[in-house]
């Protein structure tokens, strides 16, 4: 079985950046790399870890930002993979889809019938149609548990 994160929102605190929107909608793709954690990534990290070892992969089904060109994409993409590599630099990802926004998850991965963890409601029960999907707030409680 594959565990899906989202990012903005679930693993990063995006909406909590001065000027998140400002920015994004100037297409600065900085606040996509400053956005701090949202839950401890050391011990996610190591829950994840763990999971892999025992058979699960783990992936990233990320949105880009809703105000897109080919050049911002291409920035906010960059600015996502910076972030993974400095706040989880022990996580080997099995899969990492960055689409454009409004992409429904499902469509963008190997194992649409995994679990997904996304602050997004209705990602969330449209997800819920084939896998399984939990908020951001159950992350390592859902993750303990699968252990
Ligand atoms: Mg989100």
């Amino acid at each position: 079985m594959t565990i899906y994160f989202d990012m903005d929102g679930t693993l990063a605190d995006l909406y909590n950046v001065d000027g998140w929107l400002e920015k994004l909608r100037s297409f600065d793709s900085q606040p996509y790399e400053e956005a701090e954690p949202l839950c401890d990534l050391s011990y996610l990290a190591r829950l994840l870890n763990f999971l892999q070892k025992n058979g699960h992969d783990i992936g990233i089904i990320s949105w880009l930002s809703k105000d897109a060109t080919a050049e911002y994409d291409k920035a906010v993409r960059i600015s996502k993979k910076r972030w993974l590599a400095k706040h989880l630099p022990s996580v080997v990802w099995d899969e990492i889809h960055l689409v454009k926004y409004g992409t429904p998850k499902h469509f963008c991965c190997q194992d649409n019938s995994g679990i997904l963890f996304d602050d997004n409601e209705d990602v969330r029960r449209l997800w819920d149609k084939r896998g399984k999907s939990f908020s951001e707030n159950d992350i390592i409680e859902v993750l303990k548990e699968l252990l």
